[in-house]
């Protein structure tokens, strides 16, 4: 049961062979042997979970059970729940228990049935991408334990690779969702921006943020999107659309299907050894009857620099929120309420956050804001229209995920711009607000190296078809780290 496929653990409960209970007992157990080693969970309550599962229980029992009713899931600890610590991964959070769910957790777990069985670890204010700017400490990738996860959602990436967890949502703002995946051999999704509420998550970059599943294969983040999905009037982001069943492609065949390569990630850049695991995923698609087709995505080399103003513009705009008063920490000692504004953020904000605050605050400011806030901001529009452009040429575009396979902890950590590149690959797609999607392709020195497949606006279903035929022909998305026990 600790490896089965949403769908093996949906008919299993179906058909009575284990209870909810029983099932979340087993993740229960091993979260308790393993994550004191991974680190994977910021906050556990087994008699919370166990108490959701006798719930998720009584409506298998009175037929009234959803799809997913009674599967356990790791909640990244970005959203909100209610009754649950939520700590953003920060020092500022770390006493805060949300007093509502949000629209994610409300949807998944009341509305689904889906039981929780914790808060994963991330980066401070999922700012980072490698997870070691949590206040909770590290993850460790379970590949290799002296390795990064990746980040920002890399306790639910450790979560799922290491079968703490069935499943498990994560956020991605610049590449949180697919750069974990990657490094750690997951399936992730980042859907179109505006699909899922961002209602309860705690805000970063609010024009960047978007949740989404994180599994072992593309079969079962359509079941978790399903659940995830919808319009939100809580969310004035929020797409008023029809509702879809993101399964219903799955199984079409690919003939046809056009692959658009941009030339700028077939470039320099790339690890040629995760390259060439990329190269030989697309050999396998042509096998499954897809056409390639260079395309050009030519603003893309800019989209780091535009990212790293407009991320950190809106984050210290969000961040504003967090001065000591109602919620959070508040600095023991302090003279008057500036100065406990002033220490209750110094103190409860890791140098990670501060940069990204000081940073907005200057790109913001009266005398810089055209030169660098603005234009960034057109920039943004040019690598948006890139991808229309290219689009007219193909469905999917693909290339890697991340430039590497997972790095070691501490490699990167003191330099802010080498670990702003892991995701060259990925902030294009968040700035342009397309769906994008990670998806195991191999391994390095046996590490996960991940595909990356951006679709057109809306086309989610269409990428977890081409995830999911590929995944029908071959098995990496099934491999396992060894060693764990
Ligand atoms: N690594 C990027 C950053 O540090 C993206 C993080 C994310 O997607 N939340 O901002």
């Amino acid at each position: 049961m600790i490896n089965a496929s949403l769908k093996q653990l949906s008919q299993a409960l179906a058909a009575k062979q284990i209870s909810s209970l029983e099932l979340t007992q087993l993740f229960v157990d091993r979260i308790a042997r393993l994550n004191p080693t991974l680190n994977a969970f910021i906050t556990i309550d087994a008699e919370k979970s166990l108490a959701a599962a006798r719930a998720a229980d009584v409506r298998i029992a009175a037929g009234t059970a959803g799809r997913l009713t009674g599967i356990p899931i790791a909640q990244k600890d970005i959203f909100c729940a209610e009754g649950w610590r939520t700590t953003c991964g920060s020092k500022m959070l770390a006493n805060f228990v949300s007093p509502y769910d949000a629209t994610v957790i409300r949807k998944m777990e009341s509305e689904a049935g889906l039981v929780s069985l914790g808060k994963t670890n991330m980066d401070e204010f999922a700012m980072g991408s490698s997870n070691e700017t949590s206040f909770f400490g590290p993850v460790r990738n379970p590949w290799d334990t002296e390795r990064v996860p990746g980040g920002s959602s890399g306790g639910s990436a450790v979560a799922v690779a290491a079968r703490l967890a069935p499943a498990a949502t994560g956020t991605d703002t610049g590449g949180s969702i697919r750069q974990p995946a990657a490094l750690c051999n997951l399936t992730g999704l980042k859907p179109t921006y505006g699909v899922v509420s961002r209602y309860g998550m705690i805000a970063f970059a609010s024009s960047l943020d978007q949740a989404g599943p994180m599994a072992a294969s593309a079969e079962d983040c359509a079941l978790l999107l399903n659940s995830m999905a919808g319009f939100d009037e809580r969310d004035s982001t929020s797409l008023e659309r029809p509702a879809e069943d993101y399964s219903r492609d799955l199984e079409k065949p690919l003939a046809g299907l056009r692959i658009g390569l941009p030339k700028e990630f077939f470039g320099e850049g790339c690890d040629a050894a995760v390259m060439a695991a990329v190269r030989a995923a697309l050999a396998e698609y042509e096998k499954l009857g897809a056409t390639t087709v260079e395309v050009s995505l030519p603003n893309s080399h800019l989209s780091v620099a535009a990212y790293y103003v407009i991320a950190p513009a809106e984050a210290s705009s969000n961040l504003s929120r967090f001065d000591g008063v109602r919620y959070g920490f508040r600095a023991e000692d302090y003279g008057n309420l500036d100065d406990m504004y002033m220490k209750s953020r110094a103190q409860g904000f890791g140098a990670e956050v501060k940069r990204r605050i000081m940073i907005g605050a200057y790109v913001l400011s009266h005398g810089y804001y055209d030169a660098y806030y603005l234009q960034a901001q057109r920039i943004r529009r040019l690598i948006a229209n890139d991808f229309v452009e290219a689009f007219k040429f193909c469905d999917v575009i693909m290339g890697p995920t991340s430039p590497s396979t997972a790095f070691k902890l501490g490699e990167k950590a003191a330099d802010p711009v080498q670990m702003y590149l892991s995701d060259i690959y990925t902030i294009a797609v968040n700035l342009a607000g397309l769906p994008g999607m990670s998806v195991p392709c191999g391994f390095v020195g046996g590490l996960p190296v991940g595909l990356q497949l951006i679709g057109n606006y809306f086309a989610e279903a269409r990428l977890l078809n081409a995830a999911h035929r590929y995944q029908q022909a071959t098995d990496w998305h099934l491999r396992r780290p060894l060693g764990l026990g």
